[in-house]
């Protein structure tokens, strides 16, 4: 069940309308490709964050956290080959003045072709554009682009060369006076990882296969910035790095594949909305990767990598910093660099994806039309509404005691105003999964009507079983159980 192209505008302005995202600095107009939380969206993210952070620390004694500085010495990127390597293919358009990333052109022309069922031709451009992309080859890349009669959106063909853009913001550290150094704001978390690599085994006592997982900003300078969050130029990453046993990667990158989309399974997400994709060319470091792409309103797109990163990153650093970086395996008695199987995942993409499936319209038996987000409740930002029925007789009252008892369990919210319809909505709009509606009768045996969100479906309940209830619905332990 994939959405219509139609609803991304439509999710865009609900998640402003509502309090989730904002336009960055939009008192000045706003500025590219950088988003602001509000106070629904930031509870939706850490919502995100958490059930990453259960799913990998909580639930796996061998991996362990960390939050390492978005500062780190620049030498760092030169061994990472960031300082190199980490550039994409620029393009633009010199009738429209706007600007492509070569390669996203290309996967979008492969897009249509599969859309077409011309499967050879776009098997026959991927590799192609492989080859282009593993040799440097922009010229190659520029020549794909013209074959392939791409245009741009205003309809033009009239292209520039293709040049490689470095994607790292740059900054200086340090008063001028005692000469200030050149640094970067980190591209990806993994790095912060891999230079604590020994403090964190040393300290946890860790034996290999470990993990170690980071939540934190990552920042790259993006070419083309027109798809909300889904490349933000401020954005986060949910990355676990495994060390194992070299010539063991590729058994764990394929158990990592499948615990990573039963993840993103485990939500209630459709399966046909998921997919794996192999990467054409492989970045420097890797010796298998692939992507879990899920169909956005503007086709399938990389949510999560998967990626087999050898003992590239941690070689480079015993390298560059002429410090060791070795593990002394005790049952094999012999010392060796690990090698690294990597999960990482956009916070923000994920944030979106979520967002994209939850929203729904739905025509009702009165013809109105319901907005409803049917957000996974355990990341809906608000589990419980309290309602009264009415603003007197003693209802007010009665659903702010339940609601004083409750929200030390869960983040419920109290709204007496408006008719009850009417707030019904609020919450369908905002992704409440559960509306608690106190009335006279509660009053008199101590009851309340529940009201579930994606069905409407109303009961009596006693108030002393909402806890149990709600905890049940929100079933998070299932959830994790079946990872
Ligand atoms: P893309 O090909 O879309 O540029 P990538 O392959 O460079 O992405 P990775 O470096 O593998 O991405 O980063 C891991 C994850 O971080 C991505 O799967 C995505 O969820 C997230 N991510 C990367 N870049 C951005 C961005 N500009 N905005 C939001 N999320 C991002």
């Amino acid at each position: 069940m994939n959405k219509p192209a139609d609803i991304f505008p439509k999710v865009i302005s609900h998640a402003k309308e509502y309090g989730y995202v904002f336009p960055s600095s939009e008192i000045y107009d706003g500025l590219g490709a950088i988003y602001d939380y509000g106070q629904y969206g930031v509870e939706l993210k850490n919502n995100i964050k958490a059930y990453w952070w259960k799913a990998m620390v909580q639930m796996n004694e061998n991996i362990v956290g960390l939050d390492s500085a978005i500062f780190m010495a620049p030498k760092i990127w030169k061994a990472s080959g960031h300082v190199d390597n980490f550039s994409d293919p620029l393009i633009d358009n010199k009738d429209s003045k706007r600007r492509y990333r070569a390669d996203v052109l290309l996967e979008d022309k492969i897009q249509q072709y599969q859309k077409k069922g011309k499967t050879d031709k776009a098997a026959e451009l991927e590799t192609a554009m492989g080859k282009c992309l593993t040799e440097n080859d922009l010229a190659g890349l520029k020549n794909l682009i013209l074959e392939h009669e791409i245009v741009d959106e205003t309809g033009s063909k009239n292209w520039t060369d293709v040049r490689q853009f470095n994607l790292m913001f740059s900054t200086q550290m340090g008063a001028l006076a005692e000469g200030s150094e050149e640094t970067y704001l980190r591209p990806e978390t993994a790095q912060g990882i891999f230079v604590n690599f020994l403090n964190v085994q040393k300290t946890s006592r860790q034996k290999i296969p470990f993990g170690i997982a980071q939540i934190g900003k990552a920042f790259r300078n993006e070419i083309v910035a027109r798809q909300f969050l889904f490349r933000m130029r401020e954005f986060e990453q949910m990355e676990m790095q495994y060390f194992v046993r070299p010539n063991a990667e590729i058994e764990w990158y394929n158990y990592w594949k499948e615990k990573r989309m039963n993840w993103h399974l485990s939500l209630g997400i459709p399966a046909e909305n998921y997919r794996f994709h192999d990467h054409a060319k492989l970045a420097h470091y890797a010796n298998a990767a692939c992507d879990i792409e899920y169909e956005f309103p503007f086709g399938f797109k990389e949510v999560e990598g998967i990626h087999s990163r050898t003992d590239f990153d941690l070689s480079r650093h015993q390298e560059f910093s002429g410090k060791k970086l070795q593990y002394f395996d005790p049952e094999l008695n012999q010392n060796y660099v690990p090698f690294v199987v990597e999960t990482s995942i956009g916070a923000d993409r994920m944030f979106l994806l979520i967002l994209c499936n939850a929203y729904t319209e739905e025509v009702l038996e009165d013809q109105s039309t319901r907005v409803v987000l049917k957000l996974p409740p355990v990341l809906a930002p608000i589990k419980v509404a309290l309602l009264p029925l009415m603003k007197k007789d003693g209802l007010p009252e009665k659903a702010r005691a339940i609601f004083d008892d409750l929200r030390f369990q869960f983040h419920c919210q109290y709204d007496e105003k408006d008719a009850i319809g009417k707030r019904y909505r609020r919450q369908d709009a905002i992704g409440t999964p559960y509306c608690i509606t106190i009335d006279h009768q509660s009053l008199e045996d101590d009851t309340v009507t529940i009201r579930f969100r994606d069905t409407m479906e109303q009961k009596r309940i006693p108030i002393n079983g909402i806890l149990a209830i709600v905890k049940e619905e929100l079933n998070e332990e299932k959830m994790l159980r079946g990872i």
